[in-house]
């Protein structure tokens, strides 16, 4: 019988472990089991990959506390660019934006860009006036604001510097490479009839400027499904994220080399990325359902369920 399944992230990285209370990990865990629980629903009454992905990503950009439309990072200019995409496995059809503000679920607009345009990847100001054009309100500054995000850009606004989400201090940041943490949101999902699909939402780094554009939106890099193979979702330091072509180089050890996806998802986290210096993590599964959720950093907000029982909500290893 089909297994279906879902998996959904909050970024590779997470607070630093002395910066965990228990009252802010209740908060990350019920936050993660609200999207979880919406996305596997969808699939359970039969919906397809491609809704549940993009149910689960509007849960966790309207919660604050990940990258990604409520709580995206701040820009050098004070401001929040976001970035989303969004892929069906069973058609590859794909949809993307980046550099976009005000919009509230810019996985929507990643949609909306897919089904509703003759393009795949829409950016900047050309992306709002898709947005307008197709009726999206669009939300004030205040609504996306967060006091943590705002204090992480108040330390390093006057700097050249810019930052991954949730390093405790830019000082910090600058002395290991690898207490730089990622917010960014994702799922993955395979439905009842074995068709997968992936999702991708992010504010990007704190600080960051000259329309600076991650992995997140970029097809093959961040996000990426192939019935063929797998879907995957990506978080981590973006510029080595794209470099690798990390969520189709998944996929192509799948397709060439013959590996399972747990194996393949193993190999470009913990092998090949790390050889270019990138750290992050992803999340994956195939077309039976079979879910790898893999990362090279010190946790991960991560969640998965599945039809045969299986379910996980965990931050760190
Ligand atoms: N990959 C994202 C970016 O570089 C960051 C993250 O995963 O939080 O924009």
């Amino acid at each position: 019988m089909q297994i279906f399944s879902i998996a959904i992230h909050g970024g590779a990285g997470t607070l630093v472990k002395g910066m965990m209370t228990p009252e802010l990990e209740k908060q990350y865990k019920s936050a993660l089991k609200k999207a979880l629980d919406s996305g596997y629903k969808l699939l359970e009454e039969g919906g397809s990959a491609i809704d549940a992905v993009e149910e689960a990503v509007k849960q966790l950009e309207d919660s604050h506390l990940f990258n990604a439309g409520k709580g995206s990072v701040f820009t050098a200019e004070g401001t929040h660019e976001m970035d989303a995409a969004i892929m069906d496995g069973k058609t590859l059809n794909a949809g993307a934006v980046s550099l976009i503000t005000g919009i509230k679920n810019p996985v929507s607009l990643a949609r909306d860009v897919m089904e509703k345009s003759e393009h795949v990847f829409l950016a900047g100001d050309g992306a709002m006036q898709f947005a307008k054009e197709h009726n999206y309100e669009l939300e004030e500054p205040t609504y996306f604001y967060d006091e943590f995000r705002h204090q992480q850009w108040l330390e390093i606004r006057d700097t050249n510097s810019f930052q991954l989400d949730h390093s405790k201090s830019v000082t910090e940041a600058a002395r290991s490479q690898k207490d730089s943490k990622f917010g960014t949101v994702g799922a993955v999902a395979c439905d009842k009839n074995g068709h997968v699909a992936a999702a991708t939402s992010t504010g990007g780094m704190t600080n960051k400027k000259w329309g600076r554009v991650g992995d997140s939106p970029m097809i093959g890099a961040g996000n990426y499904a192939n019935n063929k193979t797998c879907a995957v979702s990506c978080t981590g330091s973006g510029e080595y994220f794209i470099r690798g072509v990390v969520a189709y180089d998944v996929a192509m050890l799948m397709e060439h080399k013959d590996m399972g996806v747990q194996d393949a998802s193993d190999e470009v986290i913990h092998k090949r990325i790390l050889e270019i210096n990138g750290d992050g993590g992803l999340i994956a599964v195939d077309k039976n359902g079979a879910i790898a959720m893999p990362f090279n950093t010190e946790g991960m907000y991560r969640a998965s369920k599945s039809s045969n029982g299986q379910e996980e909500i965990s931050i760190y290893k």
